[in-house]
């Protein structure tokens, strides 16, 4: 193995912790009902909009900006609040700041790229988003050191797990890619996908939510299934 591979959100950045974060944390300037509103199912809520309208955009049904706007509206709607192109935009842009807030990199992360870096590994990243936006959280995190290079989606014009995005990394690191490993929490997207294009997949089932019908899947595809990064230089010797 010569080169480790990431994905960013969820697995070494603490996405979803930041979005809950965020939410809730913008929820209570907003006051009257949406403040009120119960907060577990509104945090849930507003990441169910994030996955659903992220995807729609992946699949190149919405520009960046259109889901953006569409989570705004799907948030307030049940309020009975209608947000027009320029409203829904400037209300997103308020959430973003206090999301960014509370940007922050998972407690593993470090001391698993340093285990890797002291072997001499090369390091890279490999996301499904826009490049510019996932340059600012890999900044604003201190990540940028750690990295060889960032494969964007938006940047390359194909997505996890689409095999091309990974045979086009190992590309830019010149390496075979049955040399590369990919780390990801989402098991097919990630784990799954790299495994398909010939890398080995590890899966970071952080909240140990794979099920028997999973880890099974993942054993016939041969993806390692780790809880934290913790576990990973260990595996990769
Ligand atoms: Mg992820």
């Amino acid at each position: 193995m010569r080169v480790v591979l990431f994905d960013l959100d969820d697995t070494l950045f603490a996405h979803r912790e930041a979005v809950e974060a965020g939410i809730t944390a913008y929820r209570e300037t907003l006051g009257g009902p949406i403040a009120a509103a119960p907060l577990a199912e509104e945090a849930a809520r507003w990441t169910a909009l994030e996955e659903e309208q992220y995807h729609r955009y992946l699949a190149g049904e919405f520009t960046y900006l259109e889901q953006r706007r569409e989570r705004s509206r799907g948030f307030v709607a049940p309020f009975g609040v209608t947000l027009s192109d320029a409203e829904a935009e400037a209300w997103f842009e308020a959430y973003r700041a206090h999301y960014e807030n509370h940007w922050t990199l998972h407690t593993d992360a470090l001391a698993c790229l340093d285990a890797l870096r002291a072997r001499r590994l090369q390091i890279g990243l490999i996301t499904n988003g826009d490049l510019a936006f996932q340059t600012a959280k890999i900044t604003a995190v201190g990540l940028t050191d750690h990295l060889d290079h960032v494969i964007a989606s938006g940047e390359v014009g194909v997505a996890k797990p689409d095999p091309a995005i990974f045979e086009l990394a190992a590309a830019r690191f010149g390496v075979p890619i049955e040399e590369a490993c990919y780390v990801g929490d989402r098991f097919r997207t990630d784990a799954l996908g790299a495994a398909g294009a010939g890398m080995l997949g590890v899966w970071l089932d952080r909240h140990g939510t794979a099920t028997p019908e999973e880890l099974d899947e993942a054993s016939v595809a041969g993806v390692p299934v780790i809880r934290s990064l913790a576990a990973l230089p260990a595996l990769l010797t």
